[in-house]
């Protein structure tokens, strides 16, 4: 019975280690979705999350709309995420995409890749500074069994705050009122409830 708590736009160095750290003390393994231009300034952020359990799956390289440029430019944007990922000892297999918005051609892309595309069922909406405790409220009812959180480690192009430490309070939060409901938080990959 678990849930999954999803972290978009990072690595950033000081918000993803905050976060880490809040997942530590929370005893939760969640999926970061990286932004791979970030992640290769930050190896050791992508390091220290996989050693502490976690996954790290696909954003883009740069934060492009796919529905606004072309099948090639997003074709190479990709593939140049996947081999700055790859060169970091990571081969994913998902793919949240920048603004959850797809291409027609978007699943030919996917699927050439091997990767999957996984949406999400909660938005903390944490991009606009809510405050933790409102974002709680906002997700509690959907948080149940197979649910996928979405919130952000970093600063993507739409962030209307300047700092992502309400997120990192909310991480707490989110894995108690899970295991208050008996749900443990686990990557997506490893959350048998999500369907595939
Ligand atoms: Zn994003």
């Amino acid at each position: 019975m678990p849930v999954s708590l999803t972290f978009d736009d990072g690595p950033e160095p000081r918000w993803t280690a905050a976060v880490l750290d809040a997942l530590g003390e929370a005893g939760a393994r969640a999926t970061f979705f990286v932004l791979a231009a970030k992640a290769a300034r930050e190896p050791a952020l992508v390091a220290r999350a996989l050693a502490e359990g976690h996954e790290v799956g696909l954003h883009g390289d740069r934060h492009l709309r796919h529905t606004e440029h072309d099948r090639a430019t997003i074709e190479a944007d990709t593939d140049a995420a996947l081999r700055r990922l790859d060169v970091l000892g990571v081969q994913p297999t998902l793919w949240r995409l920048p603004w959850g918005r797809a291409a027609v051609w978007t699943p030919d892309v996917a699927r050439e890749r091997g990767l999957r595309i996984v949406g999400w069922d909660a938005d903390t909406h944490d991009w606009r500074g809510d405050a933790a405790a409102a974002m709680l409220d906002a997700v509690a009812a959907d948080l149940r069994d197979g649910c996928i959180v979405l919130a952000h480690d970093g600063l993507g192009p739409g962030a209307t705050r300047d700092g992502c430490g309400e997120t990192v309070a909310l991480v707490g939060a989110l894995a108690r009122l899970a295991a208050e409901r008996g749900l443990g938080c686990v990557p997506v990959g490893e959350n048998d409830a999500v369907p595939a």
